[in-house]
């Protein structure tokens, strides 16, 4: 099964989250960090961070990971999607911290239409319930 054009696990995008809120506090991620934050294996590490780069969604420069501007895409587009799950099942009365677990489940593997749909129902939030911006949708 094909869970989106990355074939992205939510393990994958926890990798990737980590390289993308590195580099927005300014500075680049090592392996180390990486399997120090999810508390896995170095060699382990390395496989997520192989198939991110098979995907150009980050590039490796001396022992140095950076993420692409493809990556910096797909993360925005996949934080919408977090904003918009969690919004909604808040706005159903779910408590905040499970709403947010749950979003984590769906966030990588639900699709474009299915957001929009979600999105409309709860009428274009800007916001979510954290007080984070919502990102527009953008193109991949
Ligand atoms: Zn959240």
């Amino acid at each position: 099964m094909t869970l989106n054009k990355y074939d992205i696990t939510k393990k994958d995008m926890d990798v990737l989250k980590i390289i993308y809120n590195n580099e927005k506090s300014g500075w680049l991620t090592r392996i180390r960090d990486i399997s120090n934050q999810l508390n896995i294996k170095p060699a382990t590490t390395e496989q997520y961070v192989k198939k991110l780069e098979d995907n150009s969604l980050i590039v490796r420069k001396d022992s140095l990971i950076k993420i692409t501007d493809k990556g910096k895409r797909y993360v925005e587009k996949i934080l919408r999607k977090h904003r918009i799950i969690e919004t909604y099942l808040f706005l159903k009365g779910v408590e905040l911290e499970c709403a947010c677990n749950e979003a984590r489940s769906m966030e990588y593997c639900i699709s474009d239409s299915m957001i929009k749909i979600i999105e409309m129902e709860i009428g274009n939030p800007k916001k979510c319930p954290h007080g984070k911006e919502i990102p527009e949708e953008g193109d991949d």
